[in-house]
């Protein structure tokens, strides 16, 4: 950028040289009809033409590329410091704005740069050079002239302030209107079951009828900056040229003067008319640094804390020793949550939608950390230990787990360092077997060529592929026929009979095996045993189990 500013400076330098030439041919060479002179001048106008339009060029395209640059550099630190926010922060900013920072906001940041560097320093050095030079030739000419200036400089940075927050505004429209396309492009198909096609036109409508209001009103506060230059800058001409007269009347100024004042004064209008197009432009282009800035400098994840909390009995491979935690300390999620899961032990937790059955997940991959209580592997205080290694333990499968467009192996190996035939054994343990032969097979984004249990198949797969210490799989059968799902609890009895394991489910059946089942109901711990003794002790698992299983089992 250094190199390419200076190149620009030397470019507007030679140019501001040529109405002064011009002011030299008119009032030297041509009263004393010297043919020569008047040649040896136009000569050196037309180098100096040739040589500001050839600096500029080069300069222009350093811009560009510089630009480019810069941009591509925070284009990706800012998508790499987003993946590696907390989870509490992605809530915060919502995925639709750190969606728009990283495509919208980065291109207004582009425009800013590529312009700053194309005007930023040109328009300046023109004005001011030009200024200085018509100072030098008739300084009390030019004094007429720089009366316009104030008016200008007022006009430029009482809209420019109103600016910045405007285009801000606007940004956060443009937010709001990612997040209804987003919502409506991945509920493509539900909104047309449900027939909502008509309600999310209106709601999509709303938030563009919010976005094109605000951009409006950005734009019309900006707006009166260019005719209320002109207006000034004409006005100033205006006088040059009507006192200009009278000076050279009086003989007090040349004819050449006035004649390179007004090529000054076109050069000048020019670029401050382009300094106004940047201001517009560094309106919007401050606005959505700000905007990026505010992502860079959020601290990432949780830091892995040198803290020695104390450790607790080893024996336990997992344990959740009095938890609580609420998401926007409102309301508690979960309250009080505690359970001990020796080495290859199952635990299976079973309850209402929302009643926290992921959230006990998320808190032990420590995508959020506790409110109070402590949890603990292998005895060690999860706080203690480096997140990555943490859940590199883990084999997860999330409820709504993701699938990406590539081949079913791609997505089970998932940039792992994993083979084809332990993708294969994995693509068999999960009863995806009808994978194994056709393992290159291509899935669209989200496996929307799949069925739900295809889908799900896969994704246990992907949990089992590293043989981990722990599998976390969270409602991953739901989608699975009764006989699927069975073989697959004999395969996790049989072949993960080592791993310990925490499921979750919403059919009683499959967690019958469990060593222990924790029934959750709003958040508290309902009832903890084994299916026999919840059937008995249990109501809401007793109910739910009548509800699923007709009441057989009391037999
Ligand atoms: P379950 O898995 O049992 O269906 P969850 O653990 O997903 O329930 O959610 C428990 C509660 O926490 C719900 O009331 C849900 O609305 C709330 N919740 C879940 N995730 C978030 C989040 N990221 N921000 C705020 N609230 C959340
Ligand atoms: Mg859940």
């Amino acid at each position: 950028m250094g190199i390419g500013l200076l190149i620009k400076s030397l470019g507007a330098f030679i140019e501001l040289l040529l109405p002064e030439i011009m002011a030299r041919i008119i009032d030297e060479a041509v009263p004393a009809k010297d043919m020569r002179q008047v040649l040896f001048l136009g000569i050196w106008m037309l180098v100096c033409s040739l040589l500001a339009l050839w600096f500029n060029v080069i300069a222009n395209r350093n811009a560009s590329s510089t630009s480019r640059d810069i941009t591509r550099r925070i284009r990706h630190d800012l998508f790499s410091h987003t993946l590696y926010l907390s989870c509490e922060k992605t809530d915060d900013y919502t995925i639709p704005s750190l969606d728009s920072r990283l495509t919208s906001d980065t291109y207004n940041v582009h425009q800013m740069l590529g312009m700053m560097q194309r005007m930023g320093i040109r328009a300046p050095i023109i004005t001011l050079g030009g200024l200085t030079i018509c100072f030098i030739m008739d300084t009390t000419l030019a004094l007429v002239f720089l009366a316009c200036i104030p008016f200008i400089a007022v006009l430029i940075y009482i809209r420019g302030a109103k600016g910045i927050p405007l285009y801000t505004d606007v940004q956060r429209a443009v937010d709001d209107m990612g997040g209804v396309v987003r919502e409506n492009v991945q509920g493509i198909r539900i909104i047309k079951a449900l027939s909502r096609t008509d309600y999310e036109k209106n709601r999509y409508q709303k938030v563009n009828t919010v976005l094109a209001r605000r951009q409006v009103k950005a734009g019309l506060t900006m707006a009166i900056i260019q005719p209320g230059m002109n207006l000034f800058l004409y006005l100033g001409m205006a006088g040059v040229i009507l006192y200009g007269a009278y000076r050279v009347n009086a003989g007090l100024s040349t004819a050449g003067t006035i004649l390179a004042f007004l090529s000054y004064f076109t050069l000048m209008s020019k670029s401050m008319m382009a300094l106004s197009r940047m201001f517009i432009m560094f309106s919007k282009g401050m606005a959505s640094s700000k905007r990026i800035m505010e992502v860079l400098n959020t601290s990432t994840e949780q830091h892995w804390e040198k803290k020695d909390y104390p450790s607790s009995d080893s024996s336990y491979a997992i344990a959740f020793e009095d938890v609580s935690f609420s998401y926007l300390k409102v309301k508690d999620n979960l309250q009080h949550i505690s359970f001990h899961l020796r080495p290859g032990e199952t635990l299976g937790i079973i309850g209402a939608t929302g009643s926290g059955k992921s959230t006990i997940l998320s808190l032990l991959l420590r995508f959020y950390d506790a409110d109070e209580g402590k949890i603990y592997i292998h005895g060690k205080d999860i706080r203690t230990m480096d997140p990555v290694k943490l859940r590199s333990m883990f084999g997860v499968v999330m409820q709504n787990d993701f699938l990406f467009a590539g081949s079913v192996a791609e997505n089970v190996r998932f940039g792992r360092s994993v083979n084809d035939e332990e993708i294969e054994e994995a693509l068999s343990l999960a009863q995806a077997g009808d994978f194994t032969g056709d393992m290159y097979r291509e899935l669209t984004s989200k496996g929307t060529n799949l069925s739900g249990g295809q889908r799900q198949r896969v994704l246990l797969s992907r949990a089992f592929a590293t043989k981990p210490e722990f599998l976390l799989l969270d409602d991953s059968s739901s989608a699975l026929d009764y006989k699927t799902d069975a073989s697959l609890r004999k395969t996790l009895e049989t072949q993960f009979a080592k791993t310990t394991k925490i499921i979750i489910a919403q059919r009683v059946s499959s967690l019958q095996q469990c060593n222990t089942i924790l029934v959750l109901d709003h958040g508290k711990i309902a009832g903890m045993g084994t299916h026999e003794q919840l059937l008995r002790t249990n109501k809401i698992y007793a109910d739910i189990a009548a509800s699923q299983m007709g009441g057989a089992l009391f037999e």
